[in-house]
């Protein structure tokens, strides 16, 4: 789409903003998703019309008819991405232009209007313009989350005729409660996330809906979190219910299961991938079995494994339980090589090493 051709944005700052104090107060232990910034931006799409009605506006509850068509059939997709503060005070975001090509995507498989992605990464300029001082500094970052969803008021079942696009913000410190070092997982062998076919690959809360159950499944057996298995042959492990997987083993080959329309294409997935055959590393994008890593941890063949995505960053994962059983990962708390992947990764998210990839991209 032509530039020229994208609405532009009209600013309406928040009447009562926090003050500076209050603002230290709520970002001192912010936890993760519970405090909001001050604005939102909001887009609107409606067909014939398109894009329109671009704005920076006080952070508030919508107005929604209950026909609303995403509070019944959950045509709703969405995006999750960090701003970090850098040494010198300035703000950077890591890969966006990959967030704005995924949310397209994600569009595209929900059948909705794909917002172009000069006006994704426009919006979230003018939303960290407006809340910068709410980026933290030091280990913190601001989340950001842009979202679409079906706002028009109509119960017939078809692709809605409008549509909302929103972005908030929240301050985060550590995905994790209490920063745990390593978690431990469930892997789920009744309940599956995302067939062939079907949204896997799409960044939808249907998704999630669809593993809260699993999810639930694994707090009561006192896990951190799901891993899933395939839906076929309820074999292959996929991924975890937000998070992709990686497993490191004693040749120093890192695997990690393949893209297949299943598993949500990560980005913190795609950089790992490169950093770690740039550490030398084999990477691998390959099949593996949860009878093959119950075999490989018993053996010692696998050294380490762990999940990745941007909330959570690279959380090694210490102790795999199931229906059948319980196994350790090494010594159950992380490794050497994923300690290093993750040094590089955060390094170049924040600004510390060099960034070969042009990864960065630093705000103005
Ligand atoms: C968002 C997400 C990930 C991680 O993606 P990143 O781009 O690395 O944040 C992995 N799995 C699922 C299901 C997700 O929704």
């Amino acid at each position: 789409m032509d530039l020229a051709t994208l609405p532009s944005f009209t600013l309406h700052p928040h009447a009562a903003p926090r003050s500076a104090n209050e603002r230290a107060v709520l970002m001192e232990d912010p936890g993760f998703g519970r405090v909001f910034t001050d604005h939102m931006v909001t887009i609107r799409w409606r067909e014939g019309f398109g894009w329109h009605d671009a704005r920076v506006e006080a952070h508030a509850p919508f107005q929604l008819d209950p026909a609303c068509a995403v509070l019944h059939y959950a045509q709703e997709i969405f995006e999750g991405l960090k701003a970090y503060r850098f040494a010198d005070g300035g703000i950077a975001l890591f890969r966006p232009e990959e967030n704005a090509r995924r949310f397209r995507a994600s569009a595209q498989r929900l059948a909705m209007p794909q917002l172009p992605e000069a006006l994704f990464l426009q919006s979230l300029d003018e939303l960290i313009r407006a809340d910068r001082d709410w980026v933290p500094e030091g280990e913190g970052s601001l989340y950001l989350r842009p979202f679409l969803f079906a706002d028009e008021a109509f119960l017939g079942v078809r692709p809605a005729a409008s549509y909302r696009y929103c972005v908030i913000a929240c301050p985060v410190g550590g995905y994790f409660k209490g920063g745990k070092t390593s978690v431990t997982v469930w892997v789920s062998e009744d309940y599956t996330r995302a067939a062939p076919g079907g949204t896997g690959a799409a960044k939808c809360g249907g998704n999630y809906a669809a593993s809260l159950l699993a999810q639930a499944e694994a707090i009561q057996h006192g896990c951190d979190q799901v891993v899933f298995l395939d839906t076929t042959e309820r074999k292959w492990v996929d991924e975890l219910g937000g998070m992709n997987i990686f497993f490191l083993l004693d040749d120093g080959s890192l695997v990690t299961p393949p893209l297949g329309g299943t598993i949500l294409p990560g980005i913190t997935r795609e950089s790992i991938l490169t950093l770690a055959q740039e550490a030398g590393h084999r990477v691998r994008e390959e099949a593996y079995s949860f009878d093959q890593w119950r075999a490989d941890a018993a053996s010692g063949r696998l050294r380490e494994v762990f999940a990745c995505g941007t909330a959570a960053v690279i959380t090694p994962i210490g102790e795999v339980k199931s229906a059948s059983g319980a196994f350790l990962i090494g010594n159950g708390g992380g490794g050497p090589a994923t300690e290093a992947l993750k040094a590089r990764l955060v390094g170049i998210q924040r600004g510390r090493e060099p960034d070969p990839h042009g990864w960065v991209r630093r705000l103005g």
